[in-house]
């Protein structure tokens, strides 16, 4: 399955804890390549990333982009085990 890219981000894992029914995802780390720097940065929650309904926002430790990743996007995430 290839890994999502948000724009900004390539996401190269993420550790979701769950989906909620209203498609709330809960994200507790992550981590991204930014192709805005190039670096690959790990994010965690309160860490560079922020939970918000319907997604998270990435912060880049490295360059400070952020992006807002929508939680469909993780949908799929979910479905490896
Ligand atoms: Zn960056």
């Amino acid at each position: 399955m290839p890994m999502p890219s948000t724009g900004l981000f390539n996401i190269k894992s993420s550790d979701v804890a769950s989906i909620d029914l209203d498609n709330e995802v809960r994200v507790s780390a992550m981590t991204a390549e930014c192709l805005s720097c190039g670096s690959t940065t790990g994010v965690e929650a309160g860490k560079g990333l922020e939970s918000l309904p319907g997604g998270v926002v990435i912060t880049c430790c490295e360059c400070g982009s952020r992006q807002a990743v929508s939680s469909s996007l993780f949908s799929g995430a979910t479905s490896r085990s």
